[in-house]
């Protein structure tokens, strides 16, 4: 797949390390690869969202985090996650009409991982102690680095000394824990700008123990790749030289690594996006419109290309268990849970009376959640199993426009009540954004104002992967509206599309990747036209749910499309076959 982007930024690697070669158990597609236990492909993230190991993200770059390691999991790739195990994590509550932040305190030995060692990063003129602690899962780890007050993920301001402070920390702190077990990056990827430091610690010790300054700056470069989820440079906050003085100039080595970093410093302040270009040769956006349009210059002003790799989503973890049993039974997936050759010709057999029982499943495992998440007014929604259930459920921010279902609340009624529809909406406010938990506000108003609407749409506070997963198997259409060129991919449409859900959709990120009439396409003019156009979706989608030969063609559109995309397999395939070429 992402034809135009190849031969863009193409640049095999000729020589990885002196790596044994490792055959990973990932049948003809992906083989050979130059990866072995000590040498693992190295991923590189300040968020990973993985509750089940006791570590909360806010959205979809954890997310993906997460799905990666665990699909190389299932292949039986060496791979090595760094992240933080921040000791702290933020949930919210609807409570007296608005959104409220709680913070739990959480313990990595409640979930299982090992304390390693420590480690030092110097800071402020002090030498600050990381924890290192670690746990396996077969050919992958979780390696983090935390310490009590190591804050929570996205505290404080993108530019704060805090934000460095816990970049720095795991960049400086991840490499020296990496070195303790005794592992050596094959590849480094560097999930977001924040983790730039990771790749500079990896230039200052090739630099400071007799590389060339200039072969350590090629060899580093070859095999790091940069994963970039932002489309514009300009919103990147900025660094000062004062910060870098403090918090990264005393824990580098190497005096010409040192002038290197000086040297990309403008009227004192640093983008990392601009030195991450600068040491990554290898760069990657998360689906083809994406890679396309992301606008980000290198310091010669040059525009910078990427990959398109298109994010897909660990399918064992996010597909409803009977439906993944129905697709690898008919041969739709095969045991890598990859499309087989015929998948599209399998798929016409599935029929309207097989996604009615399927989703039925589904529907009680949704019940079984909201029996213990409550919505606005306190109340528990039990859902009967011939129920129309419409969701929207993603971060609460302005481009994603959760409010766009309620720009005509008279409107909305006239859809939902003839089916005698629910609308469900889950998403998290970001902390300290006033504007969002306004809105949020005001969309309920509207909500309670209407007798019908205060009784079929339901906000669902504390959105996390529990209610992702009850809405993806249990609901029967999902919205997804975000204003056209502004997702970098999004994966919850994902979730929706193959447990069997109709998608209403603008023809944005990831959804872009398929054709747009493969799914219930938004298109308009202005946000009154769209909004019109997703009204009018709607009741399409509602009916398709009474009718079984249009829900049929429906959704098996959408898998024959979007099954590929969808498949966590085939994106750790696409990023092998980039970084280590045949
Ligand atoms: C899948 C998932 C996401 C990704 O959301 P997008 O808006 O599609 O990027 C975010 N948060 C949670 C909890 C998820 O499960």
């Amino acid at each position: 797949m992402n034809d135009e982007n190849d031969g863009y930024f193409y640049h095999p690697l000729e020589n990885i390390e002196d790596t044994d070669i490792f055959e990973t158990a990932i049948d003809r597609r992906v083989f050979n690869h130059k990866l072995s236990p000590e040498r693992p492909y190295t991923y590189w993230t300040l968020e990973l969202y993985d509750q089940e190991n006791g570590i909360r993200g806010g959205g979809g770059l954890g997310i993906l985090a997460a799905d990666t390691r665990r699909v190389a999991e299932q292949v039986d790739v060496p791979f090595v996650l760094i992240t933080p195990f921040y000791p702290s994590e933020a949930h919210q509550v609807w409570q007296d009409g608005k959104i409220v932040d709680l913070h739990r305190q959480v313990n990595y030995l409640d979930f299982g991982f090992r304390l390693v060692d420590e480690v030092f990063v110097k800071c402020c003129g002090n030498l600050c102690r990381l924890e290192v602690v670690e746990k396996q899962f077969k050919s992958t780890r979780i390696l983090a680095i935390t310490e009590p007050n190591f804050g929570e993920l996205y505290s404080g301001l993108s530019g704060s000394d805090h934000r460095l402070y816990q970049e720095v920390c795991l960049g400086f702190g991840g490499y020296q824990a990496l070195k303790l077990l005794g592992l050596k990056p094959a590849i480094m990827q560097l999930n977001e700008v924040a983790t730039f430091f990771a790749a500079l610690v990896r230039l200052d010790e090739l630099a400071s123990n007799g590389m060339d300054f200039y072969e350590a700056v090629v060899y580093t470069r070859k095999h790091t790749l940069y994963t970039n989820h932002t489309l514009v440079q300009a919103a990147e906050a900025e660094f000062s030289l004062e910060q870098f003085e403090r918090f990264v100039f005393p824990n580098l080595k190497s005096k010409p690594v040192r002038k290197w970093l000086k040297d990309k410093f403008i009227d004192g302040k640093i983008r990392l996006s601009s030195v991450t270009i600068e040491i990554a040769e290898l760069r990657s956006g998360v689906s083809k419109l994406h890679a396309r349009v992301a606008n980000y210059r290198d310091i010669a002003g040059e525009r910078v290309k990427f990959k398109a790799i298109t994010n897909g989503i660990d399918m064992e973890k996010w597909i409803l268990p009977e439906i993944m049993k129905h697709y690898h039974d008919d041969e739709i997936l095969d045991e890598y849970d990859l499309p087989t050759a015929n998948y599209s010709e399998k798929l016409k057999a599935l029929s309207s009376s097989e996604i009615l029982g399927l989703k039925e499943i589904g529907r009680r495992i949704l019940n079984d959640v909201l029996a213990h998440r409550p919505d606005q007014n306190g109340e528990i929604l039990k859902l009967e199993t011939n129920d129309i259930v419409f969701d929207f459920k993603r971060r609460f921010v302005d481009y994603k426009r959760p409010n766009l279902p309620f720009s005509d609340p008279v409107r909305l009624r006239e859809v939902l009540e003839p089916f005698n529809a629910h609308y469900i909406l889950a998403g998290r406010v970001h902390t300290g954004d006033e504007r969002m938990a306004k809105i949020l506000s005001e969309v309920l108003s509207v909500v309670e104002s209407d007798d019908y609407l205060k009784t079929h749409v339901h906000y669902i506070a504390d959105y996390d992967e529990e209610l992702a997963y009850a809405l993806s198997v249990g609901s029967n259409v999902a919205i997804n509206v975000p204003i056209v060129g502004l997702e970098a991919c999004g994966t919850s449409w994902e979730k929706d599309v193959a447990n069997l859900n109709l998608l209403i959709s603008t023809h944005d990120g990831g959804v872009a990747d398929g054709s747009m009439n493969s799914y219930l396409n938004v298109y308009g003019a202005s946000d009154a036209e769209e909004a019109a156009e997703l009204y009018h979706r709607m009741e399409e989608a509602a009916s398709a749910w009474q009718n079984g030969f249009d829900l049929e063609v429906l959704i098996q559109k959408q898998l024959v499309e979007f099954l590929p995309v969808v498949s966590g397999t085939r994106m750790l395939n696409d990023y092998l076959d980039y970084l280590l070429p045949e």
